[in-house]
């Protein structure tokens, strides 16, 4: 079986992801996690230039990692001094990593015109550079920046920088897609003329300005190159780097190529949902392999075309990579994906039987009356409990009450307080929050933490209001959509009322019941 090296640069060109900053602390989880998952390099950050990473540097050296090696990134010397009068050389060199990633110019303008030295000078920086490197004892990676643009710009140039990078002992030349608008086409037929000039082995680094960074990634292995560089989610900026969990999907499932163990596929969706929840960013549903709707069946025909073979309308099995199948409900679909979820749930349930019939017509009057559970996986999941009595409350609700404050100076205050009952003993909580929600949300929690500490570990993550259309002589009713998430999953629930607030906290209660009872029986 053919291997393929993984080198992950989610803490470096992820962490430019727009929106998105990493504590010291962050990376340190993230770097643990991509270690359990097989991930063979994890490139840190920059220790020379950047207090944080050299802090993160520091952190890691008391951190044991069982399969990955952390790697430093650095640039090339700079002009007109020695490798070892450089500042941020000589801080890779202290920071006790044992490889380090030296980027340096490939493109004879930026060489010109940003850098402002000669092109000669160039080629000195980056073979003097990786040699003072490697003279102190580290292994060294070469990216060649801007590679595929500095090629079609001046390809004689391009490759002498890839020389001289070779002959000072860089172990693999990566060719970087900086700007990330090379074409599948181009980017081949390049790295064939390269690999005919050069002997060194060679690596890929993409970036997702035409979508293509996967697809210019995979079509770069299959080309001979024996290192991805990527992102977990295809985290970075502007429209990101190429995607390592579609990469190891596909290297898997498609290819038959090792990149991590085959034993660790079924842990990649847990590890991208990790990495979202760290991020502080919404999971994406339609990412491929991982995301919560990559097998999610909604069309009626596909249900009943799935039930014969999955084959029908899956191109894997979604427990290779540790996600799961998912059948959307809705009135429109019939009685077919009720049983599928059922069964799901592990409840057992006849589709011709009064039972099925009669939660039917509960699901249909609810939808009359505004709920949607398509969207809703979590509210139905626990409507079906509760229909079917397979469900034991976790606490009883007593009252509360909202209260919204504008001030002269434009301020605005939320506090709520609420009464629960929980095994049978009467609680009573106050918290604020940024809005009535968030107030109530804090609240609930606040009240209910001290016996479910794992409330802690999730939080609301999308919030969606809709109108809907008043019948004649009602007040308009609204839809609320709640979106939760923790470190392994995410879900959706579900309010419908003329009142906003009562809207929310039907979803809310939902949401901290399904995390609830997600938690009582881990194997979903
Ligand atoms: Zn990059």
């Amino acid at each position: 079986m053919k291997k393929v090296e993984l080198y992950d640069t989610t803490l470096r060109d992820g962490s430019q992801t727009e929106g998105i900053s990493f504590s010291v602390n962050d990376k340190v989880r993230i770097a643990k996690k991509l270690d359990e998952l097989g991930i063979h390099y994890i490139e840190g950050g920059w220790p020379g230039s950047n207090p944080k990473d050299k802090e993160f540097f520091k952190q890691m050296q008391k951190t044991h990692l069982k399969n990955a090696l952390l790697v430093a990134f650095g640039s090339t010397r700079r002009a007109g001094i020695k490798a070892s009068q450089d500042k941020n050389l000589k801080e890779i060199a202290g920071s006790k990593v044992k490889a380090v990633t030296i980027f340096g110019k490939t493109w004879d303008f930026h060489v010109t015109d940003v850098l402002k030295t000669s092109l000669e000078e160039n080629l000195n920086m980056i073979s003097d550079s990786i040699s003072f490197l490697k003279s102190n004892g580290l292994k060294v990676f070469y990216d060649a920046e801007h590679f595929f643009d500095a090629y079609k710009a001046n390809p004689e140039y391009a490759l002498k920088t890839l020389a001289a990078a070779a002959s000072s002992g860089a172990e693999v030349l990566i060719l970087c897609d900086t700007n990330g608008g090379t074409l599948t086409d181009e980017l081949v037929g390049i790295i064939e003329e390269v690999k005919a000039r050069i002997k060194a082995p060679l690596g890929i680094h993409t970036h997702n300005d035409l979508d293509l960074a996967v697809a210019n990634s995979i079509a770069a292995v299959d080309s001979g190159c024996i290192q991805v560089q990527g992102t977990f989610n295809g985290l970075g900026e502007r429209c990101g780097n190429a995607n390592l969990c579609t990469i190891i999907g596909i290297l898997a499932t498609k290819m038959d190529m090792e990149s991590i163990p085959k034993s660790k596929l079924k842990d990649l969706t847990q590890v991208s949902y990790f990495i979202s929840e760290i991020s502080n960013v919404k999971h994406d549903d339609n990412q491929p392999f991982v995301g919560h709707s990559a097998f999610a069946h909604k069309a009626g025909v596909h249900i009943d075309a799935m039930i014969k073979d999955p084959k029908s309308y899956e191109h894997i099995d979604p427990h290779l990579v540790g996600n799961r199948r998912r059948f959307l409900v809705s009135e429109l679909a019939g009685k077919t994906p009720i049983v599928l979820k059922a069964k799901e749930m592990e409840l057992e349930l006849d589709k011709k039987s009064p039972k099925a019939k009669k939660f039917l017509k509960l699901l249909q009057d609810l939808e009359h009356k505004g709920y949607q559970f398509e969207a809703a996986d979590g509210s139905f999941e626990i409507l079906m409990k509760k229909a079917f009595k397979k469900y034991k409350k976790f606490f009883d609700l007593e009252g509360f009450k909202v209260m919204v404050e504008k001030r002269k100076d434009d301020r605005v205050f939320s506090e709520a307080t609420i009464r629960l009952k929980v095994k049978n003993k009467e609680h009573y909580s106050a918290a604020e929050g940024d809005g009535p929600v968030n107030a109530l949300d804090n609240a609930l929690r606040k009240a209910l933490k001290e016996f479910y500490p794992n409330l802690m570990n999730m939080h609301l993550s999308d919030f969606k209001v809709r109108v809907l259309d008043a019948e004649a002589g009602t007040a308009a009713k609204v839809r609320v959509l709640i979106e939760s998430q923790d470190e392994t999953d995410s879900w959706t629930t579900v309010g419908v009322h003329e009142n906003i607030i009562e809207a929310s906290w039907q979803a809310l209660v939902d949401s901290v019941e399904y995390k609830l009872l997600k938690d009582q029986s881990p194997k979903r």
